[in-house]
């Protein structure tokens, strides 16, 4: 997925800022680490077209693999458990929360290693034959993309409604 991760990270941190409030009151900066977390996964682009140069498919780098945000969720939800003061707990649980959820997204357009480290299958919710010789059509005139239309429009129904 591509344009739908930065709105899907707005409407989850918009929908879980209810149930964290209490932790935080800082509206914006729970938005912006929700927000960061959506798209931190795709940061890994930038050692693959640089470090890497194509040689792994950026997928297969920790970053993309959801045992890695399922372990920050983890340590971000004991943080919460033990320290009732901070709010970087709650910072730190949007962060990866939204980094699995990117994943989950990711699983869509193309695949992902959910079973890493036990196997190294890749799994995806879509069929990867390309149907189309251009990687535009491939993308825009898939079903998936009307997943990525509506989360599109989800958030910006969120963020038009009022209160
Ligand atoms: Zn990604």
């Amino acid at each position: 997925m591509i344009f739908g991760h930065l709105p899907a990270g707005y409407i989850t941190s918009k929908l879980l800022f209810n149930k964290l409030e209490a932790r935080t009151g800082f509206y914006k900066a729970f938005m912006f680490w929700g927000m960061l977390g959506a798209i931190a996964p795709d940061l890994d682009l930038i050692y693959y077209y640089t470090i890497d140069v194509y040689k792994n498919p950026h997928h297969t780098y920790p970053t993309h693999l959801p045992f890695f945000w399922l372990i920050l969720i983890l340590i971000s939800i004991l943080w919460l458990r033990l320290n009732n003061h901070s709010q970087n707990p709650a910072f730190a649980f949007i962060f990866s929360f939204n980094g699995l959820i990117h994943l989950i997204l990711d699983t869509f357009t193309g695949s992902v290693f959910w079973l890493e480290p036990l196997s190294s299958t890749p799994f995806s919710f879509v069929s990867l034959d390309l149907e189309y010789s251009s990687w535009g059509l491939n993308y825009f005139a898939h079903w998936a993309f009307v997943l990525e239309l509506f989360i599109i429009w989800w958030s910006i129904f969120l963020r038009l409604k009022k209160h």
